[in-house]
């Protein structure tokens, strides 16, 4: 299989109201246990890299790993660079052959976000990659904050705001701000439906969703419903599997090095395809 890009596997997505779930990846056996959950469940996915993961391994070599294993899919995958905040980092990207990249300058204000946008699409389109913008504000970037949906201030997005954001940079995909956090929570998520779909019909065009992790089936279906068509999702993935392989290695004392990365394979394998049925992307490959 070729390797995709956004528009390949969010357009019928965004026809036909699912999601395509993008996961974040350190390592192989956790880009191989992904890989394989949609190959089994023929469902399109997308292996990203966030730029901060960059202090545990370098771009540079996730992206050897990623392409490979994007080629040798029986699905669509797309490589995807995750919160590309300096401009490097994304050139980086594009140099070493992922197929998309998000720019992520969503704290400037918008006329200054636009402009930095647009600069990406500009050279990506040229190249055929796609490119993911953000607008509103989500706290902890970083993915590590265990954060209070209570303490955040009104920063979702705003729909007339998205429209022109949209129309100026023609960027493929948009990141919005609607009640999901980075991390875990720590009160219970409080999304706000409506504006998922109050920026849908003003934009049309592919919604993501960030901070993915820890909602209910029913709060990821009532977002895809709205227009949600991409979910980053990785911290529950993350911890669950960290949990799964602990109870592994307590029961398992004479396991072996080689035992951890087929076990972590597995491990990640189920919690994705839990996620991508739920998702819908399961037979739409
Ligand atoms: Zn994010």
């Amino acid at each position: 299989m070729v390797l995709a890009n956004l528009k390949d596997v969010l357009t019928k997505a965004n026809e036909e109201k699912y999601a395509v779930g993008a996961f974040n990846v350190t390592d192989l056996n956790t880009a191989r246990g992904i890989v394989a959950a949609a190959e089994e469940l023929h469902s399109p996915v997308i292996l990203q890299f966030a730029e901060v993961h960059d202090e545990y391994i370098s771009i540079e070599t996730v992206a050897n790993m990623y392409l490979h294993l994007a080629k040798q899919s029986s699905v669509p995958v797309v490589v995807h660079l995750d919160h590309g905040v300096n401009f490097e980092t994304i050139m980086k990207a594009v140099k070493l052959g992922f197929s998309s990249v998000m720019v992520d300058t969503s704290t400037l204000p918008l006329k200054e976000n636009i402009a930095k946008v647009q600069e990406v699409v500009k050279i990506a389109h040229c190249l055929g990659l796609t490119v993911e913008g953000e607008l509103g504000v989500m706290n902890a970037e970083d993915g590590s904050g265990r954060l209070d949906y209570n303490e955040m201030t009104d920063s979702f997005t705003n729909p007339d705001e998205a429209k022109i954001f949209v129309e100026e940079t023609q960027v493929d995909a948009l990141a919005i701000a609607f009640g999901t956090v980075h991390g875990l929570y720590r009160g219970k998520p409080n999304l706000n439906f409506d504006r998922i779909k109050e920026i849908k019909e003003q934009v049309g065009i592919p919604l993501v969703m960030h901070g993915g992790s820890g909602l209910s089936d029913e709060e990821y279906r009532q977002s895809i419903a709205n227009g949600i068509n991409k979910i980053n999702y990785y911290s529950t993935m993350a911890y669950d599997v960290t949990n799964k392989l602990r109870t592994f290695l307590q029961e398992n004392e004479e396991a072996y090095l080689t035992d951890i990365d087929v076990q972590v394979q597995n491990f990640v394998k189920e919690n994705i395809m839990e996620k991508i049925e739920v998702f819908g992307s399961a037979g739409k490959a």
